[in-house]
Parts: structure tokens; C-alpha cells; sequence
């Protein structure tokens, strides 16, 4: 039986309904026609060229995204321009684009799920609201562990960078309640006191909130919430085969069945790192 994609969106848009992105996104299908078939589709976190490229020789019918390709208005999808040579690119190869980003980080499960899940978190609900809908995740470690073996096992958990994951705190300090928030999180830090979280997992931590945060945490928190610096992509990358598995099973449920691909390029825009500091030393201790 032939899949069109006006079945894909349905499912998509049930998985991720559209109007709960925030007021400023822009989700759901970006191109392609709904009458086209559709038996094979790609997962990534960024529509870049080379990603759509990527779906492209896969033979991808459709490239899902988590970003938004046209968040801004453009005036132009001529190729000498990025978006422009992306979306031409996919038009071209009769490749269709969805983008699922903050009704895919509101929903449950949803990106922060993929987070907390990595991260080995229990009895797993909401860490604050957005727009009135439940953004990030709070959970518990069980056992608690140091921040130290906390960190190395959420850097092994998550895909490789060049720039790996930050972390601000005592290595050795105990830690049982953990905040997550895939992406972005530095505008979220008064969730994350509220529930006392002793680590914050979030990304693109700024120099001045995660300053002021630790120098909070300082005068106030014994030192917490402690910070993990997980990379945006990096944190994000972990819904794609969740979304994935989601999909196909919602198809499944309507007897369909389709392919779906994971993409396995590194959207991180960082290459190499110089000058790090390792973990500190744990004297022997595990
Ligand atoms: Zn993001």
C-alpha cells in the first residue's frame, strides 16, 4: 500500500501537534506535496545542505528535522545562499521537509525525555512551563552518584563532539536531583532553583547567566545546582530514533510501515578544541 505524505503529516502532526509550538516557531511541513509517496524517511537534528544531501542519496522520501529550516523570512531560495541551496536541493530531488522543534520539546515523550532518559533519570515529570506547556524534565539518580561519575556517564551516553560536555561543581560532590532541558537552557535557571535540582543538564550555557547562576548557587544553594554543558546538538540528537521509533509505530498502528534513517552527519558546528581542562582527578576513587 502507498504511504503519501498527507498520512505522514497526520501522524507527525498527531506525534507533535503544530499548535503547541511557541508562539515564535515555525513547525510542520516546510516542502513538499501531499500527494507524493512516501517509503522512506530521514532524521536529523539540522536541515543543512549536506544533511539534505545526505537524505538525498539515502533515497529519503522525507527529512524530518527537530530546526527549523525558515525560522526568519527570506526573500529568495536561489542556491547562492545556504537555506536557499537546501531547500532547492530538496525540491529538486522530489524531497519533502518537516520540522517538529518546540512541539517536539513539549511533548511527551519529547526531546527533554531523550535527555533524562540518557542521563539514567527516574520518576521523570515536568521541570517548569512554557506558554503554558511543560518544558524540560526533573528526575531523580538511583543511586545517587558524584558529579564526577554523573558527567562521564552522560558523555558517554551522548554522541561525540569535538568540544565534549562542560561541567561546573565539585567532582566529588553527591548528586541525586538532575534538571534536564535539551537545547538551549541558560533562561530557565529559576525552574531549576525552585525544585532544588542539584544538577542543571542544558546547553549553549552563556558566560554571564551561567556565571551568575554558579555565584548564585555560591551565596545560596551549598554550591548547586551544578551545571553540565551538554552541546545543543549533542543533547538534542537523542530524540531522532525516538521520533523515529514513534513514527513508525503510529504508522504501524494505520497498517502502514515505512523506513526510517537516522542521519549520521555532526551538525555541532565545532571542529577541534584547544586548551581543556580534564575531569579533575578522583584519587583512585569510583
Ligand atoms: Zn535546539
Amino acid at each position: 500500500m502507498t504511504l503519501l505524505l498527507r498520512e505522514v503529516v497526520q501522524a507527525l502532526d498527531a506525534l507533535y501537534p503544530p499548535d503547541t509550538a511557541m508562539s515564535w516557531d515555525r513547525v510542520g511541513l516546510v516542502a513538499g506535496d501531499l500527494d507524493q509517496p512516501v517509503s522512506r524517511i530521514h532524521f536529523a537534528v539540522d536541515p543543512t545542505v549536506e544533511v539534505v544531501q545526505e537524505a538525498i542519496a539515502a533515497g529519503a522520501d522525507l527529512l524530518v528535522t527537530h530546526h527549523p529550516l525558515l525560522l526568519r523570512g527570506i526573500h529568495s531560495v536561489a542556491t547562492t545562499f545556504a537555506k536557499g541551496a537546501a531547500v532547492t536541493r530538496a525540491v529538486v530531488a522530489d524531497l519533502a521537509l518537516y520540522c517538529a522543534h518546540t512541539n517536539a520539546d513539549v511533548a511527551d515523550p519529547g526531546v527533554s525525555d531523550a535527555l533524562a532518559a540518557a542521563c539514567g533519570l527516574v520518576e521523570v515529570e515536568p521541570l517548569g512551563l512554557d506558554e503554558g506547556r511543560p518544558l524540560g524534565r526533573l528526575g531523580r539518580l538511583d543511586p545517587p552518584v558524584s558529579l564526577r561519575q554523573f558527567a562521564s556517564a552522560l558523555a558517554a551516553a551522548l554522541p561525540a563532539t569535538a568540544g565534549g560536555i562542560r561541567v561546573a561543581g565539585d567532582a566529588d560532590a553527591t548528586v541525586c536531583r538532575v534538571a534536564v532541558l535539551g537545547g538551549a537552557g541558560d533562561d530557565r535557571f529559576a525552574d531549576v532553583r525552585r525544585v532544588g535540582a542539584d544538577v542543571y543538564v542544558t546547553a549553549d550555557l552563556r558566560h554571564h547567566p551561567a556565571l551568575e547562576a554558579r555565584e548564585e548557587a555560591r551565596v545560596s544553594g551549598e554550591g548547586r545546582p551544578f551545571l553540565v554543558d551538554a552541546g545543543h546538538w549533542a543533547s538534542e540528537s537523542l530524540w531522532l530514533p525516538v521520533a523515529a521509533a514513534a513514527l513508525r509505530a503510529r504508522l504501524g498502528e494505520a497498517g502502514t510501515t515505512v523506513e526510517t534513517w537516522v542521519s549520521t552527519l555532526r551538525t555541532d558546528p565545532w571542529d577541534f578544541t584547544l586548551g581543556a581542562h580534564e575531569a579533575p582527578d578522583d584519587g583512585g576513587a569510583r
